[in-house]
């Protein structure tokens, strides 16, 4: 039988796998924690933040939560420390600290 993405895990054999490892599931980008090779860590300060949004179009992560127009702070499951969110927020709401740790 072929496993379903999120059934797939290291002890998963070639067999289990669909041809070519191609996944067919929408949205399974959810359940991997690709937060967990950030090297650098993003900090909102969240009363500089003046919820201008400016920040959540460029993270290419999707990182920056919005809820009912505001930023509601980080995603940190997901969330690469790439910077760019700091260096697009006009009002230093965001700092990048050294290290991934939260
Ligand atoms: S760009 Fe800065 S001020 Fe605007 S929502 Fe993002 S963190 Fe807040
Ligand atoms: S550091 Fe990069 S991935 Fe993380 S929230 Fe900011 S823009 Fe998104």
């Amino acid at each position: 039988m072929k496993l379903s993405a999120r059934d797939i895990n290291e002890n998963s054999t070639w067999q289990e796998m669909t041809l070519g490892g191609e996944i067919y599931e929408p949205a399974t980008s959810k359940l991997v924690n690709t937060g967990a090779w950030r090297t650098n860590t993003p900090v909102l300060d969240v009363a500089k933040c003046r919820h201008c949004l400016m920040c959540v179009p460029y993270c290419p992560d999707s990182s920056l939560p919005v809820l009912y127009g505001r930023l509601v702070g980080v995603d940190y499951y997901h969330c690469k420390g790439c910077g760019i969110c700091a260096e697009v927020c006009s009002f230093g709401a965001i700092t990048m600290k050294e290290g991934g740790e939260v």
